[in-house]
């Protein structure tokens, strides 16, 4: 009998999701209604920030962020080079270069050794960056009080990319609070912690930077009056002010996300729980699990298994060993700068050693609230083979 195939990831639909989506359908309104609104609203009470932005991705919320910084042409973001493409994509939709931090070895997170070196150098050549993108990794926080230190010490915006760390906290506040940032982004994608199918949000604390995001997720249109440059404005106006798009979320999207927002505690559980059967059965000298740091409750996106004596050709050897024993086993991340894209901006081998090395030794274990005991004690039975086999000498 062929064993069923576990993915790393995957989404947590429940019967009240289904009614609530439902419901929507149902509705007078599919887009632009209550759904939206509702669901901004109580994730920015759940995360104890002042304003929330859904949009149709976390990508999207990313470029939004960029641009309400006021990121153009001749400026530069960095962010590091073990994140999806997205949080270094952001920044070239605007027109800015792209540089990048080398990761901790320990912490798999922005290195603020690197950073606190790199931002010396780049202000004694003028080239500082306007914007860094910290990524929370598995949902495990970046050194946020550092980080901010460092923005005020150098002058640089943050957007954290929270898209794998809802539901975390960081010194005792919700990730997505800003608290040390100046926007917080989620995402919503399936295999994230919570999901709107597709979809994302824009935290801030900051009232312009928010009503930036709104006019920009719908073509750059206002409809206050308030604000409208004609002096006799009639019930009928509207006015675009500046080059929009249509970034909006759904609200089928939006009553989704209400009622997984309701999950999220249970789901963090969960996957917290699953990633201490993880730790207890295979940290060894061999195997490190996501090392969380004390400051830090993880959202456990990911199960991230790092193997110290791995090599490119041994990691080749367990991955397709696991894959072939349907474990959905996977690289969270190649590094950004080695994409083909990336390397055409002139980026190459050697650039960021740790995220490089990162590539080869760590990999993602199956991990999401739906995963069973016996699946899951089935994945740690093979990594042990695994261990075995291909990394013990
Ligand atoms: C998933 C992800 C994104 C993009 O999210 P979408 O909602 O799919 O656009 C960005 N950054 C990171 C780190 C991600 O994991």
């Amino acid at each position: 009998m062929t064993e069923v195939f576990v993915p790393y990831g995957r989404q947590s639909i429940s019967n009240a999701d289904i009614e609530a989506v439902c419901r929507v359908l149902r509705s007078d309104y599919l887009t632009q209604g209550s759904s939206v609104p509702a669901f901004e609203d109580a994730l920015a009470e759940k995360v104890n920030a002042k304003h929330a932005v859904a949009v149709n991705s976390a990508t999207s919320a990313l470029h939004l962020a960029c641009l309400a910084l006021g990121l153009q042409e001749g400026d530069t973001a960095w962010t590091v080079p073990t994140t999806f493409v997205a949080s270094a994509n952001c920044a070239v939709y605007c027109g800015a270069d792209i540089d990048f931090v080398d990761i901790s070895r320990e912490s798999n997170l922005i290195c603020i050794e690197s950073l606190r070196k790199r931002l010396e150098d780049a202000k004694s050549k003028s080239k500082l960056p306007k914007v860094l993108i910290p990524v929370h990794l598995a949902g495990n926080s970046c050194d946020m009080k550092a980080i901010k230190e460092l923005s005020i010490q150098y002058g640089f915006a943050v957007i954290e990319d929270a898209s794998h760390a809802i539901g975390g906290r960081y010194r005792g506040e919700m990730i997505g609070a800003c608290t040390f940032s100046d926007i917080t982004v989620f995402s919503f994608h399936p295999v994230k912690i919570i999901t709107t199918g597709e979809g994302g949000m824009a935290c801030t604390n900051n009232s312009d930077i928010a009503e930036r995001i709104k006019r920009l997720r719908s073509h750059g249109i206002t409809k206050e009056i308030a604000r409208f440059k004609a002096n006799k404005p009639n019930p009928w106006v509207y006015e675009q002010h500046e080059l929009g798009f249509n970034y909006r979320m759904t609200d089928i999207q939006g009553a989704l996300g209400m009622s997984q927002l309701a999950q999220l505690e249970r789901f963090v559980a969960r996957r917290n729980e699953l990633l201490g059967v993880y730790q207890d059965s295979l940290e060894s000298e061999y195997i490190h699990m996501n090392r969380i740091s004390d400051e830090c409750l993880s959202s456990v996106h990911l199960a991230i298994a790092k193997m110290p004596t791995s090599t490119p050709d041994r990691y080749e050897q367990i991955f397709k060993y696991l894959r072939s024993k349907h474990i959905g086993v996977q690289l969270h991340y190649m590094p950004v700068h080695l994409q083909p894209y990336y390397r055409k901006k002139g980026f190459s081998e050697g650039d960021f050693p740790e995220a490089e090395r990162y590539a080869y030794q760590s990999l993602s274990l199956p991990m999401y609230p739906s995963l069973e005991d016996t699946a899951q004690s089935r994945v740690i039975r093979e990594v042990k083979k695994a261990v075995d086999r291909y990394l013990k000498p």
